[in-house]
């Protein structure tokens, strides 16, 4: 099983589920915003997808599919540098899924987003939600989504987008987890704020058409959705064409509502000021994930947000990078 971007954030969690069940792992990353302590399972290909020569290693031995993680993901930057959201995002996919044909591989699982929805217009988003993001980084996962629907009836390369909703916390007692710079989510930086570490947590907007005024958003365990990934492989092989599906528990949380649990969890008071509304956040996401959990048999281990932030807060305690 080839792994692109395992060494990042829910990448490496994939790996790790992968390898708990036996599965012989590569890694492909070239450590632009991975870690390399986080490289834990199997062997390390330092490789570019902006770079085809360099995928020629990855593909020296036989791959049966492909988990594809790679990508810038901050919705900021990708305003500001759309160039390098659609160069890194699309023409890296393309690069890749190219390799996979020239090497006669025929199943992929690729990291998608709730992005690709924009601003919904329901308060539960299905599979059949309208697609209309509005930044570059949405823009770029939907594309690559296209893509793959085309390279389905073309070359009948199967597919799986799976669209995360928040993804969050960590499998800490395998020495991975949530580590960005910038760090922009929400989790850790309550949990920073919590350990006296960083800026004081600011919460952008109150005022939003909310119950409590701030953005509810659908938090889901970093190992359930490495989980949907690993039966989405498995799917596939009684499953041709492109196919999305929605991860996320299906219960939103206010950012205030998010700070008392983190409260909770970790015992200590913790600071917050409001701050103007972040650009681009639209006040409500949650998922509906029936589709996925009908047909992957997917089902979330870790829903309960005490367990999802609990589970952050023993990395964040102790990051091992
Ligand atoms: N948020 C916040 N303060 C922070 C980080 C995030 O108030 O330091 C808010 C953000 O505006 C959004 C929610 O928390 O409403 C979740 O943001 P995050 O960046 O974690 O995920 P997103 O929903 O943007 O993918």
């Amino acid at each position: 099983m080839l792994v692109c971007g395992g060494a990042g954030y829910v990448g490496a969690h994939a790996a790790y589920a992968l390898a708990r069940r036996g599965v012989r792992v590569s890694v492909l990353d070239n450590l632009s915003t991975g870690h390399r302590q986080a490289l834990r399972w199997g062997r390390w290909i330092d490789a570019d997808l902006l770079d085809p020569a360099s995928l020629d290693a990855a593909f020296a031995e036989p791959v049966d599919a492909v988990m594809h993680f790679c990508a810038r993901s901050l919705v900021g930057e990708s305003v500001a540098e759309p160039y390098d959201y659609y160069l890194n995002n699309v023409a890296g996919s393309l690069n890749l899924l190219r390799a996979m044909r020239a090497h006669g591989v025929g199943r992929l699982v690729f990291s998608s987003s709730a992005a690709v929805f924009g601003r919904p217009r329901a308060p539960r988003i299905d599979e059949d939600h309208p697609t209309a993001p509005i930044n570059p980084y949405g823009a770029s996962k939907l594309m690559v989504e296209r893509i793959l629907a085309d390279a389905a009836r073309a070359y009948g390369l199967r597919s799986v987008s799976l669209r995360y909703f928040n993804a969050a916390g960590a499998a800490s007692e395998a020495g991975i987890g949530e580590s960005h710079t910038p760090e922009t989510h929400l989790i850790p930086n309550v949990l920073r704020a919590a350990l006296g570490q960083g800026a004081p947590l600011r919460v952008f907007g109150d005022d939003y058409d909310t119950a409590d005024g701030t953005c509810v958003r659908d938090y889901v365990h970093v190992l359930d959705l490495a989980d949907a990934h690993v039966r989405a492989l498995d799917w596939m092989h009684a499953n041709a064409g492109a196919h999305c599906f929605n991860l996320g528990n299906g219960t939103g949380f206010s950012v205030l509502e998010i700070v008392r649990a983190a409260r909770r969890v970790t015992g200590r008071e913790i600071a917050y000021e409001v701050a103007p509304r972040r650009e681009g956040d639209p006040a409500v996401l949650v998922a509906s994930s029936a589709a996925a959990r009908e047909r992957l048999g997917w089902t979330p281990r870790h829903g309960a947000i005490e367990d999802i932030i609990d589970s952050a807060w023993r990395w964040h305690r102790a990051p091992a990078y």
